[in-house]
């Protein structure tokens, strides 16, 4: 949302309450004058500041948490400008009408917060140094899971500031203000209890005062009846520039002493920041710069900066990680089995590494996929095994099965099903990484309250996956949502690459010799037609999967026959959006469905598309 906001003439940013004043001033403040800001105070929401009578009047548009916004109590929206709209025509509690737009002055952009030059440096090292990534798997990590990264940082990010001083009594408050420079204004934030709550200690005259700061039964946190912020850093910056109940504004963040924080909800984490640190101390902006660059020393123990994730204790697939849904980085799966090279060192696997467990995770003609433990020299990972059935009669299966395991061996991404080697023992066996969930059509079938977010998620990331076949000249010609694995409610894997082919980088499609046994459904019609198949006919078919997931599992072209569907789209008709679905996620469908693959676009041009959506109702 910020993005298409950010665009608006009459959007400022990160601008105060009075430079939004000044700005309708100078152009003369006539009755229903309006500008929209950032909000100061809430994570993703705005303010809206109008000019009436001669006096300005301010409203929140909060985003809700179903993903609309609205002025406080009044009627939701899809998106900011949406209430804008509304409000033009109707007064429904503001002082007027909504009547022209007060537009930023020429060649000014709009004001970016200080928060938002540090994120994504913040974002980086975060990931990096979590979940030790580096390279693709970084940029993947922060591409899929930037909106929950966001967040994570933006709630968390005051347990690296100087001011924040973690669990101290308040004697100990007072002894750390009163050391050193008494400067008027001087301050530190204590956490109180595990609670939420904490105290502003504020250096006033040589006296210490102590605001109680508490969270709301909707986690907002404010000194009492003082203005309400989600986070301590937007409460600190409020109060910097002005005191709004306080005796003064907060000028000198208190240094801890030796940089050393005290325990912050829950015990210290094994693992030390310092690039986090660093990263702060690099960073730029406002007085939020000023502040962070106090920090100390970044080789200083210091506990992990996300309260309630802790990635080193529990690598679980589809559970929570303390008390959070886990992202994709936090599962066993994430990390290419090929990172280190001691672990895979062939595409070979000993029967005697391989244990089976009892019960099928799925079967086909080939035979049956079980699940089971892979012991390697350090750790041990949880596999699926595909093991062919003994069929002396039907060697092209065994083909087909080592076809299928020399196209997954050239692939690795954290949004495909990896293979970790092919094992020759009683039977032919394909092991691969285990994503236990199962195929996305039945997990909708059964989760019907997956909510839209969740299914833009899953699909964006099998766009991602698709964009690296792409780029990598392979064709999948069966992806369909029973071939999209879940690892987690968040995190999806394209799998079944028995029909996959490597095409040549000049010619970009593979021509079938002849008409197969094919998932027609799932076509586009040059497949049909000339048996002429590219990432282009791919990205036909990501459409349907999409339609699938967004219609939770149904079947598409429900009741037709393969022929009626070809003549339903030759004649130019195209399905129907499915129940309830996003308009922009059914344009994108019907965009997949260009009848000519040189007009339809690549995952290159669908990826971002997804991703920008997702990060739209995500954020
Ligand atoms: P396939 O023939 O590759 O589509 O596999 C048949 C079924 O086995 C799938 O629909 C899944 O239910 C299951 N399966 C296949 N591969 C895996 C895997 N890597 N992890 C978990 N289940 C799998």
């Amino acid at each position: 949302m910020a993005d298409t906001v950010n665009t608006l003439p009459f959007f400022y940013g990160n601008i105060t309450r009075e430079e939004a004043e000044d700005y309708l001033r100078q152009v003369g403040m006539s009755n229903g004058l309006y500008l929209l800001r950032q909000s100061r105070n809430y994570l993703g929401g705005f303010a809206l500041s109008v000019s009436y009578s001669g006096r300005c009047y301010h409203y929140t548009i909060e985003r809700e948490p179903n993903e609309s916004y609205a002025i406080a109590g009044g009627k939701s929206h899809r998106n900011p400008v949406d209430v804008i709209d509304y409000h033009s025509q109707e007064m429904d509690g503001l002082v007027c009408l909504l009547k022209k737009p007060c537009n930023r002055p020429k060649n000014m952009q709009p004001k970016v917060g200080p928060f938002e030059d540090l994120k994504e440096k913040l974002i980086r090292e975060y990931v990096k140094q979590t979940w030790n990534l580096q390279g693709a798997a970084l940029e993947q990590a922060i591409i899929s899971q930037r909106p929950q990264l966001e967040k994570l940082i933006a709630t968390t990010a005051h347990e690296k500031m100087p001011w924040f001083h973690g669990t101290i009594t308040r004697e100990d408050s007072e002894t750390r203000l009163q050391n050193g420079a008494r400067t008027n204004g001087k301050f530190l934030i204590r956490q109180r209890d595990m609670n939420g709550s904490y105290a502003l200690c504020l250096l006033h005259e040589g006296q210490v005062m102590h605001y109680r700061i508490d969270r709301d039964r909707t986690c907002k946190l404010s000194i009492p009846d003082g203005k309400k912020f989600d986070t301590l850093w937007q409460l600190v910056e409020h109060y910097s520039y002005k005191p709004d109940g306080l005796l003064r504004v907060l000028t000198d963040p208190c240094p801890r002493p030796d940089g050393v924080i005290g325990q912050i909800g829950r015990p210290p984490l094994p693992r030390d920041h310092p690039g986090l640190s660093s990263a702060l101390q690099n960073a730029a902006g406002g007085l939020l710069f000023k502040i962070m660059s106090g920090i100390k020393k970044p080789h200083v123990q210091q506990p992990n900066i996300a309260e309630n994730l802790n990635p080193y204790e529990t690598r679980v697939p589809n559970n929570l990680v303390g008390g959070k849904e886990a992202m994709p980085m936090d599962t066993e799966v994430y990390e290419s089995p090929y990172a280190d090279p001691d672990e895979l060192r062939s595409s070979t696997v000993d029967r005697k590494q391989l244990f089976l467990e009892d019960g099928e995770l799925g079967s086909g003609n080939f035979g049956t996929v079980m699940k089971g433990i892979y012991k390697m020299r350090k750790t041990e990972k949880p596999v699926a095994v595909k093991i062919l059935k003994n069929d002396d009669n039907n060697p092209s299966v065994r083909e087909e099965m080592l076809r299928e395991a020399n196209v997954m061996q050239q692939l690795d991404n954290p949004y495909i099903v990896r293979m970790i080697g092919i094992c020759e023992a009683e039977n032919l066996m394909l092991v691969m990484e285990l994503a236990e969930l199962g195929p996305l059509n039945k997990f909708l079938q059964k989760n019907k309250q997956t909510g839209i977010k969740n299914i833009t998620e899953l699909v964006h990331q099998v766009s991602m996956g698709m964009k690296y076949l792409e780029e990598h000249n392979f064709v999948h010609r069966d992806l369909a949502a029973r071939n999209v694995l879940l690892v987690t409610q968040h995190y999806a894997k394209i799998s079944d690459f028995g029909l996959s082919k490597a095409v040549a980088e000049e010619q970009n499609y593979y021509k079938a010799k002849g008409h197969g046994k094919w998932p027609v459904k799932w076509y586009a019609p040059e497949c049909i037609n000339y048996f002429k198949f590219s990432s282009k006919s791919d990205v036909w078919s990501f459409g349907v999967l999409m339609w699938e997931a967004f219609s939770f599992g149904q079947k598409p072209y429900k009741g037709m026959k393969g022929n009626d569907v070809m003549q339903m789209i030759e004649g130019g008709r195209r399905m129907d959006a499915p129940l309830n679905c996003p308009e922009e996620m059914y344009d994108l469908m019907r965009t997949c469905w260009t009848y000519k693959a040189d007009e339809r676009p690549g995952f290159k041009v669908v990826e971002p598309r997804l991703r920008e959506y997702y990060y739209d109702i995500a954020q």
